[in-house]
């Protein structure tokens, strides 16, 4: 049953893994890359637990322009050398047209955020580009506009697509965001590229995260993209929804376990 598509989209990384409709991919990090102490502490535990991915931004959205909005390529950099001499790629959200080619030499996956996700000229920009992209599912978008979105950087010339359900704003208000499970089995009838669940936007509170996370598993997702945190109290962003080092851990097991039994 793991096997959904005949010919999936295969999305190959350069450390010779895949990410497809019939793989299961884990990326792991912080919202921010905070320090060069940050950045270690994390590269250390994901090493630990085989997660090969490490996520984090450099460059933030932040609702208020007041918060911090990330270390910027000079963050990018120091994280890009540190990855390099563990073998851990690298995720992080790209926010404007110049930085496509700023960060290309640093990074594995471009990240399109939620309040990119019809930013048409960054997607237009990434069309032309030799490197995966992920793009999030807009804070208020359809299904279909991102199915449009993807076909912006499809349309382009780069098929190396990645898409990511990370919760929509709704009525209810007692979480950050509804991460929509529904979308999950409807991305992969639709197309044949990967599907990757963030329940840590997607629900916002950090207890939360892993059921949210098993069950996006159960209903298909082909990965689990997550924020955590050595010290989540004093996370400069998302510190809310990070997971301890300990959570991450045991989480870790049980979404390959959860796979497994899929
Ligand atoms: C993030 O990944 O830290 C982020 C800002 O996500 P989103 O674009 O889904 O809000
Ligand atoms: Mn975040």
């Amino acid at each position: 049953s793991k096997k959904w598509k005949v010919n999936p989209a295969q999305i190959h990384l350069k450390d010779g893994s895949v990410i497809s409709q019939n793989d299961f991919s884990i990326m792991a990090g912080p919202c921010s890359i905070e320090s060069e102490e940050q950045v270690d502490s994390v590269i250390a535990h994901l090493v630990e637990n085989n997660v090969k991915i490490m996520r984090g931004g450099v460059y933030k959205p932040r609702s208020s322009p007041y918060s911090f909005r990330g270390l910027g390529m000079e963050g990018l950099k120091m994280w890009y050398k540190k990855a390099k001499a563990a073998g851990i790629l690298i995720i992080t959200e790209v926010m404007q047209l110049s930085q496509v080619e700023e960060m290309y030499d640093f990074i594995d996956i471009y990240q399109v955020g939620a309040r990119n996700t019809q930013n048409f000229n960054l997607l237009d920009e990434l069309g032309k580009v030799d490197k995966p992209v992920m793009i999030k599912r807009g804070v208020s978008g359809t299904i279909e506009e991102l199915l449009y979105s993807a076909e912006y950087v499809f349309s382009g010339g780069n098929e190396n697509l990645i898409l990511c359900e990370r919760g929509i704003r709704t009525f209810e208000n007692m979480t950050r965001n509804t991460l929509d499970i529904n979308a999950i089995p409807v991305l992969k009838d639709k197309t044949h590229l990967p599907v990757i669940i963030d329940p840590s936007h997607g629900i916002g509170i950090r207890k939360f995260v892993e059921p949210v996370a098993l069950a996006g598993i159960m209903a298909g997702a082909d990965g689990v993209i997550f924020e955590l945190h050595p010290d989540p109290e004093t996370a400069m962003s998302d510190g809310q929804q990070s997971l301890y080092f300990e959570e991450s851990a045991a989480m870790i097991r049980k979404m390959n376990m959860a796979y497994e039994l899929r």
